[in-house]
C-alpha cells in the first residue's frame, strides 16, 4: 500500500516537474534535466546521451556476443552427447580460439573437443565447420569411439580438408 502511494506522489510530482518547470528525472544519470534531454514524444526516463550510450554499447558488443551465445550452444549440447557435466568456453576464450572472420561468420563454424574425454577448452578445442561437426557428431552419437572422433577431426583438419575450401560448400 505505501509502495502504491509513494508511487502515486512520485507519478504526481514528475508531471507537476514535466509540466510547470520543463524538467524530468534521468534515472541512468540520477539528475534532472530539461525535457530537451529527452527524446520528445516518449515517456522515458533515459536521457539522450544515455540512450546514445545503451545504442553504442548494442552496436559494438552484439555480433560477437551473439556469435558467442549461439557457439556456447552447441558447444554445450555436444558436451552432453560427451557426457560432461560443464563446459569452458568464456567470451575471452572464444576470442582467443576464433579468427575474427570466423566470429563474423560464426553460422559456418563450431568449436568442438579435439579429444572428447575431455571438457572443451582453449587447451582442447577443434575449429571444424558446421557441417563436419555434424559428421563427427553423428559417428560419435553411434559409436563412442574416441579414437574414431580423434581421427576424423585430424582427418578433417588436414590439408585435404582445409577449412578456407570447405567454407563454401557449407554456405552454399
Ligand atoms: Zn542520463
Amino acid at each position: 500500500m505505501k509502495v502504491g502511494k509513494n508511487h502515486e506522489k512520485y507519478e504526481k510530482l514528475s508531471l507537476l516537474l514535466e509540466q510547470d518547470l520543463g524538467l524530468r528525472v534521468c534515472f541512468k544519470c540520477n539528475k534532472i534535466l530539461p525535457l530537451e534531454a529527452f527524446k520528445p514524444n516518449t515517456q522515458t526516463n533515459t536521457c539522450r546521451e544515455h540512450l546514445r550510450e545503451k545504442q553504442r554499447r548494442f552496436v559494438v558488443g552484439t555480433p560477437a556476443r551473439r556469435a558467442f551465445n549461439c557457439l556456447r550452444c552447441k558447444a554445450r549440447a555436444d558436451s552432453i552427447a560427451f557426457g560432461q557435466k560443464s563446459i569452458k568456453f568464456s567470451f575471452n576464450e572464444m576470442t582467443k580460439i576464433l579468427t575474427e572472420k570466423q566470429i563474423q561468420d560464426y553460422t559456418h563454424y563450431s568449436v568442438i573437443p579435439r579429444r572428447p574425454n575431455e571438457t572443451l577448452s582453449v587447451d582442447n578445442h577443434a575449429v571444424v565447420t558446421v557441417r563436419q561437426r555434424k559428421y563427427i557428431m553423428t559417428r560419435w552419437q553411434e559409436s563412442k569411439d574416441a579414437e574414431q572422433y580423434e581421427c576424423d577431426i585430424a582427418c578433417f583438419l588436414s590439408n585435404k580438408f582445409r577449412m578456407e575450401n570447405e567454407t563454401e560448400s557449407v554456405a552454399l
